[in-house]
């Protein structure tokens, strides 16, 4: 049963209540970098209570991580702790009967399977289209649904991809030189607010299929120069693409 004085508030609202909170509690996630879409969205899935919640870095944290990476602070820097290591420590103390478990490796070909053949739901705090790639292709073969974000100066993205259902990431965009072409973070800065932004409606989707919703359609825009937030419709899967031989 799920615990009545923690999650009152969330399982009054519509669409959540005692059903949605338990089908939580029994739920597995896979978060995929600990960094500033990592942070927020590890919070978010730990406070809903969701029963086990994998977090994969290899990463360690720095001074220039803290204005946007929240979960941080100025001493886990300069001990350059990992960051999978901390956010899970942290986590660990919400609620004890979540399950936190700190992976510290790089996510890659030969231990991908392991990890996301395990759960319910993978989302993307990454900063690469490489492993963005890796999730994508490993979740469609494995039919398990996955929630890109990214971003990038004052602008972001989110997309859940449901395979041989939504569109993939490969059906948006088809090659990796094309995806990486354009301006980095690394480049371009990101400004911490957007992170916020992006990884809650990421979050938002990433629990609402672990309760049964069905996806939001098509790709979320974010723009906090304009103040705005919209989405752009996909149209179906692309024929052609991988993702269609696989369903
Ligand atoms: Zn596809």
């Amino acid at each position: 049963m799920p615990d009545e004085e923690r999650f009152f508030r969330q399982m009054r609202v519509s669409g959540i209540g005692p059903e949605g909170q338990a089908a939580l509690s029994k739920s597995r996630v896979l978060v995929v970098g600990c960094g500033a879409l990592g942070s927020v969205l590890a919070s978010f899935i730990v406070r809903a209570g969701v029963g086990t919640v994998h977090l994969v870095d290899d990463d360690w944290v720095e001074l220039s991580n803290l204005y946007r990476q929240i979960l941080f602070d100025q001493e886990d820097a300069l001990q350059r702790r990992d960051k999978a290591l901390v956010v899970a420590s942290k986590l660990s103390l919400v609620h004890p009967f979540v399950t936190v478990k700190a992976h510290r490796i790089r996510l890659l070909d030969d231990n991908i399977d392991a990890l996301v053949g395990g759960v319910d739901v993978v989302v993307d705090g990454t900063d690469n289209f490489e492993t963005r790639y890796r999730i994508n292709d490993t979740c469609v073969r494995l039919g398990i649904p996955w929630v890109y974000g990214g971003v990038l100066g004052m602008t972001g993205m989110s997309m859940t991809v449901v395979p041989g259902q939504t569109p993939c990431l490969r059906c948006v965009f088809p090659s990796v030189a094309g995806a990486q072409d354009g301006p980095t973070p690394e480049r371009e800065g990101v400004f911490g607010p957007v992170v916020g932004v992006v990884a809650s409606l990421q979050a938002a989707e990433a629990l609402k299929l672990l309760m049964g919703h069905p996806p939001s359609a098509g790709l979320a825009r974010v723009d906090l120069m304009e103040g705005s937030l919209s989405r752009l419709d996909l149209g179906g899967r692309r024929p052609d693409c991988s993702c269609g031989q696989s369903s």
